[in-house]
């Protein structure tokens, strides 16, 4: 006999009955992207009183802020007259948390298909999720990690190569190398130096971090080579793990660096990857949502920020914060029709739910 299926709304594949049968922990909103935008939506989310859980592929919230320019000061955010991006995305991590939202990172949506009884089943990089509502705050899509194009380099990853490092432990007493003159390279150089036997720091141009990290990169012990410094090649040892790498430097003389650990940082793509499949209306990369409702053209999924497209829109954290706003609201009618669509203040909303509502300091730096 053939296995039942329900159509889905988008035109993709049908969804077997089988996973629409399973055991499923369904929130009443996902939302996809923790940058700026998701994270408000979060904390909006939460306000209306929704299950939610925000999903993004990087490891860390705060999307483009994070992955890109965490050092640049942001001078057009309500109440904030001049904050550095990464303190800001700390701010919006806090508030997020506030709507007692699941953080899923590291997790990258791939597949989204309505199913029969008002459900959207969210595939992901780690199974599957459900949601009565999704809000898409995708921004220019997922970031991946720029890699290494050099040979062999993929067959390593994992095993000596890291494009995320993240426990200053795994390097102790190594031989590091790291690539990149970003912030997030020379952060993990200076971090590394007194913990690695040795760390040596490639890079092709001049270092564009934060000036008080390349000061403490140049007083440091880090062997520098840059500019016009290059990986070559990678070579594996005779238990298959990373065991030295090849540079070639300004002048085009080769080197090789014997190393246990490569870490190569040097920027992140941003690509709308699946998105592209689930069926929206797109223009130019972006979803087209009815700036009214901020409704996708798959009922029950709405976008908000830099993903969604409207005419006259303007692609900024403040009206990214709006449209969040709005998505949210109309999500929840959509899963609760009976819910009022304007909550009201959050004073009153919160002050009922938590009597003792904890202000935090806002570091704001002066000029
Ligand atoms: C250099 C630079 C400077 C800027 N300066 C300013 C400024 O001064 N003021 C201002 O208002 N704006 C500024 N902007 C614009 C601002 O950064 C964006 O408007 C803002 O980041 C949009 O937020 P977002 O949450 O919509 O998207 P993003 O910040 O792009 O976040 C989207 C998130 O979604 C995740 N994601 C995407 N697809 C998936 C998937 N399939 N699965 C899981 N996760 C996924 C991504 O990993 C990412 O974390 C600047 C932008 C740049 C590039």
């Amino acid at each position: 006999m053939s296995m039942p299926t329900t159509p889905s709304a988008n035109g993709a594949a049908p969804v077997p009955q089988s996973a629409v049968d399973s055991e499923r922990d369904v929130y009443d909103v996902t939302i996809i992207g923790c940058g700026p935008t998701g994270q408000f939506a979060a904390f909006y989310a939460g306000l209306r009183g929704a299950r939610t859980q925000i999903i993004d592929s990087l490891e860390e919230p705060g999307g483009a802020l994070t992955a890109i320019y965490p050092e640049k000061y942001i001078y057009d955010v309500i109440g904030f007259p001049k904050v550095l991006a990464k303190d800001f995305v700390a701010q919006c991590d806090i508030q997020a948390r506030r709507g007692e939202p699941t953080i899923r990172l590291n997790e990258e949506v791939l597949e989204l298909a309505a199913v029969e009884d008002g459900l959207i089943r969210l595939t992901t990089s780690r199974g599957e999720r459900w949601s009565r509502s999704v809000v898409v705050c995708a921004g220019v899509g997922a970031f991946e990690p720029k890699r290494l194009t050099v040979p062999g380099v993929r067959e390593l990853e994992g095993r000596g190569v890291h494009y995320f490092a993240k426990r200053v432990e795994d390097f102790r007493g190594k031989d590091v190398v790291i690539v990149g003159g970003g912030d997030s390279a020379v952060d993990w150089a200076v971090t590394l130096e007194p913990v690695a036997r040795h760390v040596t720091l490639i890079h092709r141009s001049k270092f564009r971090a934060h000036e008080a990290t390349v000061d403490e990169l140049e007083a440091s012990s880090v062997d520098l080579r840059f500019p016009g410094c290059e990986v070559t090649a990678v070579h594996a040892g005779d238990d298959g793990r990373l065991a030295a790498i090849a540079f070639k430097d300004g002048e085009g003389a080769e080197h090789d660096v014997a190393c246990q650990e490569l870490i190569v940082a040097i920027g992140f793509v941003a690509d709308l990857g699946p998105l592209k499949t689930w069926g929206f209306e797109l223009q130019k990369n972006q979803i087209v949502v009815d700036k009214i409702t901020m409704g996708t053209s798959i009922p029950g999924v709405f976008a908000a920020g830099d993903i969604a497209a409207y005419p006259a829109k303007f692609k900024l954290i403040a009206t990214g914060a709006a449209e969040a706003v709005t998505a949210v609201n109309h999500a929840v009618t959509f899963y609760d029709p009976k819910a009022r669509l304007d909550a009201g203040h959050s004073t009153n909303i919160m002050e009922k739910r938590d009597k003792s509502v904890a202000v935090s300091p806002v570091p704001v730096p002066a000029d």
